[in-house]
């Protein structure tokens, strides 16, 4: 069953092909600004429609998006080298609730 999401104002929508049983909870210096609860999946069942801005830093392989009109962070993804994942901002997507789901703490303060 697919799963849709968006961002506050609608003007991105996510589709992924199920809830996430488990989502990241990390605390890089960016995460930790933003509070974002990541659900991961391959890049190739995950739809994002909608403008995105990427915000690329630090070794610069990856771009986290975010809607440049409501600035929900959407997504990321890789700037080259082949993960075989993009992360979900879980928060987005439709009826997630974070008290039914493992989150995992992913320790990444040094970065
Ligand atoms: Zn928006």
């Amino acid at each position: 069953m697919d799963i849709h999401g968006s961002c506050h104002c609608g003007a991105v929508r996510i589709e992924v092909p199920a809830a996430p049983t488990w989502v990241a909870d990390c605390n890089c210096s960016l995460c930790r600004k933003l509070a974002w609860r990541v659900a991961y999946y391959p890049p190739e069942q995950v739809r994002v429609t909608g403008p995105t801005t990427a915000y690329v830093w630090g070794d610069r392989m990856i771009g986290i998006h975010h809607c440049p009109t409501c600035g929900c962070g959407t997504h990321w993804d890789t700037l080259g080298e082949d993960f075989g994942k993009m992360g979900i901002n879980a928060r987005l997507l439709d009826g997630f609730d974070e008290s039914a789901v493992e989150v995992r703490k992913f320790d990444n303060a040094a970065d």
